[in-house]
Formats: structure tokens, C-alpha cells, sequence
């Protein structure tokens, strides 16, 4: 086990504080060192909290020496992507239009992290409200990928990915709509789970589109998302969608990683051409490692998956539309008073507000969302997504009876460079083509890496897919590949990663 603190798991450092080697107050004070000597340069948070973070350690330690009884991760620090409301801290969502607004109450995910006794470091930075893969358009400036400056960490949650990357927190909170986890993780070298959609509550998570949102964990093992997975699931009365039935038996499942006859399906659709020949080399290489683990390769096909891009693309801007109507300047965050209006009306501040408030991007979706949800055009557009949205999850039905999880990369590419695909939507969209179909149909996906691309060194990608509330599959297959492919490197890919303390600025 490693002595540097802010290199140990989740795990290992349960251990530690259980077995009563460290305190709390140790390991969150070497994680917020840490992030003083790197953060200038990884960039991943947009606030830290070291007071609230110290004081809920100090909190935990006493009550571990009075001989309390506490939670498995008791103590262990964690990291909180910006669009979680969080008392007392300022939530905004990577957005001026929060900027100033501290919630009176905290998301359910928040609450459960403060029972359990985890301190929270800070919050992480994100693409303005979840819309993107590269962070680039958070109104605070994007987050860099720890194993090379210059490039994307991954979006919308590159500040949860490269927090973790970069050895400032041991675990974070992401939340993907169409592949916000799994992305940052796949190019960053890290794991990253979202779960069945409904199975971890969305209560004070600021909506982008309400029917595919849902938060989860961001780790470096598999094993440590599994831990924090049991920490935020279960059903919650807050949430109108949150599942009423028993949390899969996740941490289980990832500490037996038992893949032996288990079907492992590949997508047909979602290999091959499109997908950068490293990241597809990893790719085949990790199911033969899941072969030579004892499970059983089938080949399925998922045709409406061809059409996945262009419904999420229809569905996510016309919930968008609805839920960002509320950033009005009278309710939270920025108020703008237009100039040279002697008595502006609401409609006239809402306007110069929501002009100065948000960036580029989110115009655009609800400029989109407007239009598709209008009368004449709701059944051509927003009402044909929805028939789409049947075709996947029927095509999903289908494959899962013949696989018990479906795999595929999780992204076309490594991380591209800072500004390469700024100017370019479509291209920008394009990242998310094998994640968004499972956001589409509610089903829960992990992605973990399978290696670094031959042709330029950077961390690829693996996803497993599974059916609606089997979340545990992921944690199985998840398990067996990391140990596999942790043998065959001589230990964790993150080791190759640089140690960035030259670096920063
Ligand atoms: N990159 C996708 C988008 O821009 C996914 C975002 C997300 O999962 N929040 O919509």
C-alpha cells in the first residue's frame, strides 16, 4: 500500500482511517496540499472549500475516537461537480448566471455524502450547465488533462475527471445526461460509473434535461466507484423518478469481478470505422482479457442506434428550453439592468440577464429547444425523437437477450487538444456517440481504461453496458478487466500519468 496519502484509494484509505493509521484531517489536509501545488494548472475546481472540508474532518475523527459507529468511507474526502446544490457553497453550474448564488439546502447526493461523513473539498468545474465534452464552455475557463496540459479532460465533468487524474481527491460526483461521467473518464485514465437512470436521486441536481440526467461516481478503480455508488443510490421521496426498489449489490459484485459465463456483447454498430485505431486495438485486446477470464463473446446489432445522435439532439435542447426558463434575474444569481432604459420592465432585464448570463452553446440548445417544441413542429421533431428513443430501447431489449452486458469504447478518440473542436458543434457531439444511447434508453454504463493509443500515449477508453437495475454487471466485468489489464502493466495506468508538481504555475 502506497504511504503517500493522496495517491491511496478510496478503499485503502477506509482502511487506514478504520484501522485508526491516519486521521481525516491528515488526508484531506495532503489532498488540499496537493491541489495547491497542481490545481493552478489542472484547473479543476471552481471553489474549494478547505475550511468546511478540515471542519468536517476534525468532526469525524471525534467522533471515531468517542467510539462512534460510522459509515464504510467515514472520512474520506470527496469532490463535487458545480451542478450539485450544496448549502452554504456556491453552486453555479459553470455559468455567470449562478455566479453569487449560495443554496439554502442541499441535492440529496450532497446530504448523503455530509451522513456518511465524507468532507467535501470543493466544487468542480464543468461545461456550462452539463452542455458539452470538453469543459471549454464553462464561463470560468476549461479544466486540463492531467496526462497532457494541452488537452480536453473530458466534458461536461472534466473537473470531476482531472480532480481525480490528479491525485486532489480520491473520489468525485459527476452526472451524465449523454456521457458526462463516462467520457472525462475514458480520457483522463480513470473509472466512471453512471447508474440506472432513477437509481441515484436528482433532488437539487440543476436539471439540463430531466429525463436522461443522473448523477454518479467518478473513481480511479472500479472498486471505489462501487463504494461510493452505495453511498448516493436508493430511493429518495424527493424525486418524482427515483426507483423504489433495493440498491444493486454493487460493491459485491466488484469485489468478487466474476466474469465466468457471462455473455459479453459487442456492439456492432459502435466499433470499427469512426473509432481511432489505439483506442480500438485496446479495445479488442480488453475483451479477449475478459475471454481469457472466463466469459463468452456474442455480436449483437443495435440499428437505431445510427439515429441515436440526431433524438438526444432534439430531446436534451427542448427539456433544456423548459428547465432553464427559470434563470429569469429575479429568482437566483445575476441581475442585469439594460442600458440606457430609464424604467426597465422584467421581460427588459430578463433579456439583458439571460444576453450576458449564458454563453454560446447553452443559447443555442434553447434557441433549438424553442424551436423543435413549437406548435407545427413538436410532432416532426420532438414527438419523432420520442418514437426513436422507443427503437433504442427496444434494440437494448433485444441485445440483452442474448448478452448480459454489452460493451463497446467509450469514446471515438483520445483527448483532443484545448480549442480543436471549439468551432465545430457537430464534431463536439460526436464524442458522446456510444454513451448517449444508454441515456436514451435509462440503462446504467461504466467506463474504465483499457490503455494508452499507440499513436499518441493517451488513455482510452472501455464501457460495459447492462439492463436497467443489473448496475452490479458493470462492477463484475468492470473488476475482472482492471485486475486483468493491472497485471499485464505492472500496476495502475494513472502511475504513467505525469506528476504535474513541475508544472504548475
Ligand atoms: N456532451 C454531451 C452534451 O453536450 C453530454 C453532456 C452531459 O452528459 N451532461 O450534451
Amino acid at each position: 500500500m502506497t504511504t503517500d496519502l493522496t495517491r491511496a484509494t478510496a478503499a485503502e484509505l477506509a482502511d487506514l482511517l478504520n484501522a485508526g493509521s491516519v486521521s481525516s484531517r491528515e488526508v484531506t489536509r495532503a489532498l488540499l496540499d496537493r491541489t495547491a501545488a497542481v490545481d493552478g494548472a489542472v484547473r479543476s475546481y471552481l471553489h474549494v472549500d478547505e475550511d468546511g472540508a478540515l471542519a468536517a474532518a476534525d468532526d469525524v475523527d471525534r467522533r471515531r475516537a468517542a467510539g462512534e459507529e460510522l459509515h464504510a468511507l467515514a472520512g474520506v474526502p470527496i469532490a463535487v461537480k458545480d451542478v450539485m446544490a450544496t448549502r452554504g457553497l456556491p453552486t453555479t453550474c459553470g455559468s455567470r448566471i449562478l455566479e453569487g448564488w449560495v443554496p439554502p439546502y442541499d441535492a440529496t447526493v450532497v446530504r448523503r455524502l455530509r451522513e456518511a461523513g465524507m468532507p467535501i473539498l470543493g466544487k468542480t468545474n464543468m461545461d456550462e450547465f452539463a452542455m458539452g465534452s470538453s469543459t471549454e464552455h464553462s464561463a470560468f475557463g476549461p479544466s486540463h488533462n492531467p496526462w497532457d496540459l494541452d488537452r480536453i479532460p473530458g466534458g461536461s465533468g472534466g473537473g470531476s475527471s482531472s480532480v481525480v487524474a490528479s491525485f486532489q481527491a480520491p473520489l468525485a460526483i459527476g452526472t451524465d445526461t449523454g456521457g458526462s461521467i463516462r467520457q472525462p473518464a475514458a480520457v483522463t485514465g480513470t473509472v466512471g460509473t453512471k447508474p440506472t437512470y432513477g437509481g441515484v436521486s436528482r433532488y437539487g441536481l440543476v436539471a439540463l434535461a430531466s429525463s436522461l440526467d443522473q448523477a454518479g461516481p467518478c473513481s480511479r478503480t472500479v472498486l471505489d466507484s462501487a463504494l461510493l455508488h452505495e453511498v448516493i443510490a436508493g430511493h429518495d421521496p424527493m424525486d418524482s423518478t427515483s426507483v423504489d426498489a433495493p440498491v444493486p449489490a454493487v460493491v459485491e459484485a466488484a469485489r468478487r469481478a466474476d466474469v465466468s459465463g457471462m455473455r459479453i456483447g459487442i456492439v456492432r454498430e459502435l466499433t470499427g470505422e469512426g473509432f481511432q485505431p489505439g483506442v480500438q486495438a485496446r479495445f479488442d485486446e480488453a475483451v479477449q482479457h475478459l475471454v481469457d477470464a472466463g466469459a463468452e463473446v456474442v455480436e449483437v446489432s443495435c440499428p437505431s442506434f445510427t439515429y441515436a445522435l440526431a433524438a438526444y439532439y432534439l430531446i436534451l435542447p427542448s427539456e433544456a428550453s423548459s428547465n432553464l426558463a427559470k434563470f429569469d434575474a429575479m429568482r437566483y444569481g445575476l441581475r442585469v439592468t439594460p442600458d440606457g432604459i430609464d424604467a426597465p420592465s422584467a421581460e427588459q432585464v430578463m433579456a439583458a440577464t439571460r444576453d450576458a448570463g449564458f454563453g454560446d452553446e447553452v443559447k443555442r440548445r434553447i434557441i433549438l429547444g424553442t424551436y423543435a417544441l413549437s406548435s407545427g413542429y413538436y410532432d416532426a421533431y420532438y414527438g419523432s425523437a420520442q418514437k426513436v428513443r422507443r427503437l433504442i430501447a427496444d434494440d437494448f431489449a433485444a441485445a440483452f437477450e442474448t448478452a448480459d452486458v454489452l460493451v463497446t469504447p467509450t469514446a471515438p478518440t483520445t483527448a483532443f487538444r484545448l480549442g480543436d473542436k471549439l468551432d465545430d458543434p457537430m464534431a463536439m457531439y460526436l464524442n458522446d456517440i456510444a454513451t448517449i444511447p444508454a441515456n436514451l434508453a435509462g440503462i446504467p454504463g461504466l467506463s474504465l481504461p483499457s490503455g494508452l493509443a499507440d499513436e499518441d500515449g493517451l488513455p482510452a477508453g472501455f464501457q460495459v453496458l447492462a439492463p436497467a437495475m443489473a448496475d452490479e454487471r458493470l462492477y463484475s466485468v468492470g473488476a475482472a478487466l482492471e485486475a486483468r489489464l493491472a497485471a499485464a502493466w505492472g500496476g495502475p495506468l494513472l502511475d504513467c500519468a505525469p506528476d504535474l508538481t513541475e508544472v504548475s504555475r
